[in-house]
């Protein structure tokens, strides 16, 4: 099975008039339902993520700023960057589903998860919000891992854009890997294959470039070899997913002329590296996607291929 995570209060984290909106899971998890696949995962309750251990990977300033501009109704926090007056909350409910998903899936309790959360989290930075994003889930995640005494993991981000914030907080750190394949030159500016880590870290982050135009062929061949090399140099004991769905051929935000099955192929890679290393350990985390009802078919695709 597969432990699934979605709960009704992420539709009230509320941007406007703004492509990341609850319409997003609403029409995920319309989907996700009538096809039946909701029913075949586990359901799990949990927590909001618990300050101390929001603290350790970001800073006070940040989440007092957050904390403010929620409690004054809700502003932006950057240009891109909505704060509702609940978008706290929901961002620490967010957090807190991907921290209990690796927590279980380190006990054994399932081999994979798949976490639908919102807002996103791979723009987050240690010490402030950005793209979209307020707190970085998926590092949080990692975080997570190595509390609980896993030695290395590994993080692959496939959505569009590069994950600045994740490959920042782990930028000097051996323990956590980092692959990102993304859209590039594009948003936001980061990710170029000569970033690839320093100190202790050098070598622990790995930046797939690539152009717009790429053939879906030349793209998934690509991810394969230079993920499988990565993947062997870490070792991962557990492999986390920033799964973005926006690299898909309509989304209005990014694109890389993905199509679904795409999504199907890439988890395939997932999960072969996570029984090659991990055994089969996967957590995957909702990144961007922009096109509801595209963004609900690939996730359904991504979360049928998990649960094969
Ligand atoms: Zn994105």
């Amino acid at each position: 099975m597969t432990l699934l995570y979605y709960d009704q209060r992420f539709l009230e984290h509320d941007t406007g008039n703004h492509p990341e909106c609850a319409e997003r899971l609403r029409q995920i998890v319309s989907l996700l339902d009538s096809r039946g696949l909701a029913n075949r995962c586990l359901r799990p309750s949990w927590p909001q993520i618990e300050r101390r251990d929001l603290v350790t990977l970001h800073s006070e300033s940040h989440l007092a700023l957050l904390e403010q501009i929620a409690a004054h109704g809700g502003g932006r926090v950057d240009p891109d960057t909505v704060v509702s007056s609940s978008s706290v909350d929901i961002a620490k409910l967010a957090a807190g589903a991907v921290t209990d998903a690796v927590r279980r899936v380190l006990t054994d309790e399932d081999s994979n998860a798949l976490c639908l959360v919102r807002p996103p989290g791979h723009h987050a930075l240690a010490e402030r919000a950005m793209g979209f994003c307020l707190l970085n889930n998926v590092a949080l995640g990692a975080q997570a891992a190595l509390q609980a005494g896993v030695e290395r993991v590994l993080i692959v981000d496939w959505d569009v854009h590069h994950g600045n914030g994740t490959q920042a907080i782990f930028y000097d750190d051996p323990r956590v890997g980092y692959f990102s394949v993304h859209r590039w030159p594009f948003y936001p500016g980061t990710g170029s294959a000569e970033e690839t880590g320093t100190g202790d870290g050098l070598g622990t982050t790995s930046n797939v470039p690539l152009e717009f135009g790429i053939s879906r062929r030349d793209y998934l061949a690509t991810v394969q070899s230079e993920l499988e090399d990565f993947a062997d140099r870490i070792q991962p004991e557990l492999v986390l997913v920033s799964a973005g769905f926006d690299s898909h051929r309509y989304d209005p935000v990014g694109s890389l002329g993905l199509e679904e099955e795409d999504f199907s192929r890439l988890t395939t890679m997932i999960k072969d590296i996570a029984k090659s290393h991990a055994r089969g350990r996967i957590v995957s985390v909702l990144e961007g996607g922009y096109n509801p009802p595209v963004l609900a078919e690939c996730v359904a695709t991504h979360l049928e291929c998990l649960l094969r």
